[in-house]
């Protein structure tokens, strides 16, 4: 690649950003990073009527939080700012006047009205009203007026737009990186609005403007363009400017393979599809990533193999692992599954990456909220015992509250199968051995208390199932003899009392 690679993420600030936004920015971030180029942030907020607020700061607190930050954009201006669309508007008018000079464009000063009146003319004999050579010659435009014509409607304030004149007859020979070659014919093409009579440009127009000014070698974007592809290569070519290479990422589909994942799909099916909360102006609540518990690893990680896999039997890749992996020809045409499993799957596979020390601080947090003051040295023990069976942190507490809480009740099915007549008996012996029990550790309980078991024969279910359960109040949890050692003498001997009063 001669061209420095230069790539834009280039969001309408519409609302929060749905993960597949955020996939689409983690592909342009590690195309850069691979080839040593530049990732910009562009924000394409020239529809002043979808404009949402707060949208733009969420796309780039849930950039920052996923760690793949933008070089260049909002308020980190380079030579091509500014980088807000809406700060650049008085630059776009001279490229549609330019396009008109060159007789690729032309006014239009058709009214709303006169355009749907002819939309439901068309549809009642059963047809498609699309503005371009059909048509255009019979319409209010530049092509029809003579200049002095169009040049008085101009001056009298008429409204107009300025749309793309699409070439008749062509056949269009396009590439993509992801879909190879594809042929277009530009008769089934409409002359699209370049320039609206609000005095906005459209969104092509301002895109194609923009990446040509910001330098941008590779556009990478969402197939939901790909139908634009077309059009912005002749925007290039009317405009004399080399055209970027261009790579429409698959869709992604619904866990049922059933269409895309829509920004309604996540709350109703159980799992988030946005990176971070989002409260809107009416109080609902979307979840986040972030807010559910997960790590922003293993989000991106997830991500990444949401249209692209390595060729490998390797899943978990870091970051920069990442980065040198990527390849967008290795990037999959078909649409692709949304796994809320494998999500949980890849947050699992990085919780135990996390060190314990700094869960444990993250558990000591979650227990601060519930009062409940935990000494830190116990606190990882607690945790690296725990670790295994956790997912987030949140879990942590489910699977270990009765190392602070003793349980109010007994797990009734665990009663059945573990407390028999001669319990009591049982584990008042382990009592005894607790109390003169000198040396605490997991290690030395464990001796004594299966030497006891050995030597009288009684098997150790009989032993530690009712134990786990007088402890911990139903069957689950780590090594009894590490519970009993973090719980201390006095606690242990008082859970197994209460179980022993409970069975009598
Ligand atoms: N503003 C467009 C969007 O919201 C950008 C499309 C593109 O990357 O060209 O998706």
């Amino acid at each position: 690649m001669s061209q420095k690679v230069r790539v834009r993420f280039a969001p309408s600030p519409t609302g929060p950003l749905h993960i597949g936004g955020v996939r689409t920015a983690l592909y342009n971030y590690l195309f850069a990073k691979k080839h040593g180029g530049d990732f910009l942030l562009r924000i394409e907020d020239t529809d002043q009527n979808r404009y949402v607020e707060g949208a733009e700061a969420y796309i780039i607190e849930a950039l920052n939080w996923l760690n793949i930050p933008y070089d260049e954009g909002p308020g980190k201006e380079k030579d091509c700012g500014p980088y807000r669309q809406s700060e650049r508007k008085s630059s776009y008018k001279k490229y549609a006047d330019a396009l008109v000079a060159s007789g690729n464009a032309y006014y239009a000063f058709d009214t709303s009205e006169e355009l749907e009146a002819h939309r439901k003319d068309h549809e009642a004999k059963g047809k498609t009203f699309i503005y371009n050579w059909h048509n255009r010659l019979k319409l209010k435009n530049s092509l029809v007026f003579s200049a002095a014509e169009t040049q008085q409607k101009i001056d009298n304030g008429e409204d107009y737009v300025i749309r793309f004149k699409s070439p008749e007859n062509e056949t269009l020979y396009l590439r993509d990186i992801i879909r190879g070659k594809m042929q277009v014919e530009t008769s089934i093409l409409d002359d699209k609005v370049l320039f609206k009579s609000d005095g906005m440009p459209t969104y092509h127009l301002a895109n194609i403007v923009d990446d040509h000014l910001m330098e941008i070698s590779h556009v990478i974007r969402g197939e939901e363009w790909l139908p634009s592809l077309a059009l912005h290569v002749l925007l290039y070519r009317a405009f004399d400017w080399d055209a970027p290479q261009f790579a429409h990422l698959p869709l992604i589909l619904k866990p049922t393979g059933n269409g895309k994942l829509s920004k309604r799909d996540g709350d109703k099916m159980g799992f988030p599809v946005f990176p971070l909360q989002w409260k809107t102006t009416d109080g609902d609540i979307f979840s986040g990533y972030r807010e559910d518990g997960y790590l922003p690893e293993a989000v991106v990680n997830m991500l990444a193999f949401l249209g692209w896999n390595p060729g490998t039997e390797q899943e978990i890749f870091s970051l920069e692992e990442l980065v040198n992996t990527f390849d967008l020809e290795r990037v999959h045409k078909a649409g692709a599954k949304f796994d809320p499993e494998k999500t949980k799957w890849f947050q699992h596979q990085y919780l135990q990456k996390v060190t314990d020390e700094p869960l444990a601080t993250a558990f000591k947090e979650l227990l601060q909220k519930k009062n409940i003051a935990a000494e830190t040295k116990n606190l990882v023990k607690i945790t690296s015992l725990l670790k295994e069976r956790a997912t987030f942190v949140g879990d942590l507490w489910e699977q270990g509250s009765f190392f602070f809480e003793a349980p109010s009740n007994f797990d009734a099915k665990a009663v059945d199968k573990a407390f028999k007549p001669e319990t009591p008996r049982l584990l008042q012996k382990v009592i005894s051995i607790l109390t003169t029990a000198e040396d605490f550790s997991a290690e030395n309980l464990s001796e004594h208390i299966k030497a006891w078991i050995t030597s009288e024969n009684i098997g150790f279910g009989k032993v530690m199932m009712p134990l786990r359960l007088a402890l911990v109040g139903e069957m689950k949890g780590p090594d009894v003899f590490e519970i009993i050692s973090l719980l201390g003498k006095d606690e242990s001997i008082a859970r197994i009392q209460k179980a022993i009063t409970f069975i009598g």
